[in-house]
């Protein structure tokens, strides 16, 4: 139906989304979420909500006929990815030329799909990446509100010791320990109880019995058990699925109208439909959220937009490997999901990693320990409109990540030396040892203070605001989904006290 308003909308359903649309519910504004993705709370012909990542389904992946999971092969052998049906799965892959970006979709956005991984950054190097921010207020108030929100915790280092679902982490902890590497825990929002319970066999198994990429069954405080829950608990928040923004305009009189398709679980447009709003929040992630900007200004429909707008794009510096062990090294047929265990070589300046010890949850021994590494790297990239294809293009090249390669080679080389192991050449294509081409943390394209003021008010126009991952400018040495929740709280604190008005 066209002519519709509502006070606030807000595009996305992710970390940042949430957090505006919870801030802005409690402070009385009605306000429309608006995801392109579906409700992850029926379960299908199978009983289960989220199909297994061993197989997989219509449900794994956006719109595919075919899986594209982050390791592509076993012993070169094409037997990881599966044909499916095209529908609105969870899980999707963005692919640009020489860089393709891991995304979640549905209500909870990336915290559907994602590890868990809850990590405050440093506090020198968060200060490095966004000097404009008032690092006090963010440390004292902000990180612990989102932490908390968030519903974060620890792992029981008893349970850790003895599960059989952790030996992987234990083996390359050791190996990390044996070589002089500082190994550290890392907090996450999944229920360590309830995988305690897993294991005893008191509950159903969801991290043990390999879920994440392709969503959680159980056991996992993804947003829509976190924030966006409370948001429909302030009775002022509703959320409409399968609902993809295409563009967005300005009326005279300074609202925004923005055009969005409801399509079906084929993928068919039902109805496209105009949606009027005073305030405007952009929370679509990095990619989504920079794509509307920047369509809506070269196109146009919001020309006063900063030339910053599509700028400071990075991968966060993730760079994938897999060490193969020694037969006296198995790392375990049972692992869990979830990842717990990094090792931490930020302060080595010559090569700054933090490295997750990650599993490879295959049901048998693989010997592999595999590893997520988030580097420090200066190299960024933009966006620019294509009006051919209506579409956001990314121009990051492969051999940007060089410095990426190298830093994590010369980690994981250091643990090979000690070991006296090598690398897995069978598992991301081309023989390949380091995966260097894809990513799952997009951060940019909106950079706080360049594109937007130091709050996410967009450059240019009034009460239209970024939210989300695209405000950092491409990195910040750890998972990134706690920062874009902190920062978007102290961005709505902020633009509740002074923009709006009930
Ligand atoms: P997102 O969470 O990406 O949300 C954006 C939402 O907007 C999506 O739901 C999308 O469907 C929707 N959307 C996009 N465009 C439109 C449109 N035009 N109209 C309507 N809706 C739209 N981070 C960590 O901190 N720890 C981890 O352990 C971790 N593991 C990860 C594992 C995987 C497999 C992946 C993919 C990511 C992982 N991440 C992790 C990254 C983390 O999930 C993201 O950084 C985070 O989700 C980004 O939050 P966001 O608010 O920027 O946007």
């Amino acid at each position: 139906t066209s002519g519709d308003f509502v006070p606030a909308l807000v595009i996305g359903s992710g970390y940042g989304a949430a957090v505006a649309a919870l801030r802005l519910g409690e402070a009385g504004v009605r306000t429309t979420i608006l995801e392109m993705g579906r409700l992850w709370h029926d379960p299908g012909h199978d009983g289960k909500i989220f199909c297994a990542t061993t197989n997989p389904d219509h449900r794994s992946m956006w719109f595919r006929h075919r899986t594209e999971a982050p390791l592509d092969t076993f012993l070169w052998l094409d037997v990881v990815n599966r044909p499916i049906k095209p529908y609105p799965g969870v899980l999707d892959r963005v692919h640009f030329d020489e860089m393709s970006v891991y995304v979640g979709r549905g209500v909870g956005g990336g915290s559907l799909v994602n590890g868990g991984m809850a990590v405050v950054p440093r506090r020198k190097y968060f200060q490095q990446v966004l000097p404009e921010v008032d690092a006090d207020d963010m440390y004292r108030k902000f990180f612990p509100l989102a932490t908390e929100c968030l519903g974060v915790n620890d792992i029981d280092t008893d349970y850790f010791t003895d599960s059989d679902y952790y030996e992987f982490a234990r083996v390359a902890g050791r190996q990390a320990e044996e070589t002089g590497l500082a190994t550290t825990f890392v907090p996450n929002v999944y229920d360590f109880d309830h995988m305690a319970r897993e294991e005893a066999g008191t509950a159903t198994k969801s991290a043990l019995a390999a879920e994440v990429i392709y969503g959680n069954n159980h056991g996992k405080r993804s947003l829509d058990h976190s924030y966006l829950a409370s948001a429909l608990g302030t009775g002022n928040v509703t959320i409409e699925t399968l609902h993809q923004v295409r563009d967005i305009r300005q009326n005279r009189d300074g609202s925004y109208v923005v055009t969005v398709d409801h399509i079906d679980e084929t993928g068919e447009v039902v109805e496209s439909k105009q949606i009027g709003c005073r305030h405007l929040f952009l929370g679509a992630g990095s990619l989504g959220t920079t794509e509307l900007l920047l369509r809506a200004r070269d196109t146009g429909a919001l020309p006063d937009l900063d030339a910053d707008v599509g700028q400071g794009w990075g991968p966060n510096g993730n760079i994938m490997a897999g060490r193969a062990n020694n037969a006296s090294q198995p790392t375990g047929a049972r692992q869990s999901a979830i990842p717990v265990l990094a090792i931490d070589d930020w302060d080595n300046e010559a090569a700054r990693v933090f490295a997750e010890i990650a599993p490879v949850p295959a049901g048998f021994e693989t010997w592999i320990s595999m590893y997520l590494a988030i580097t420090e790297n200066p190299e960024r990239a933009s966006f620019r409109y294509d009006p051919a294809t209506d579409r956001a293009v990314l121009d990051w090249r492969r051999d940007q990540n060089t410095p990426s390669v190298a830093s994590a080679k010369s980690l994981l080389d250091r643990i090979n030396e000690t070991q006296k192991t090598t690398y897995r050449h069978d598992l991301f294509g081309d023989d390949r040892a380091f995966a260097d081409d894809f990513c799952y943390h997009p951060l940019g394209g909106c950079v706080l203070g360049n594109a937007t003021d130091n709050y996410g008010r967009l450059k240019g126009y009034r009460n239209l605001y970024a939210t989300d991952g695209a405000l950092i400018p491409g990195s910040l040495g750890v998972n990134p989904f706690v920062t874009i929740t902190a920062l978007a709280e102290r961005n709505m604190a902020k633009i509740i006290a002074t923009d709006i008005t009930t």
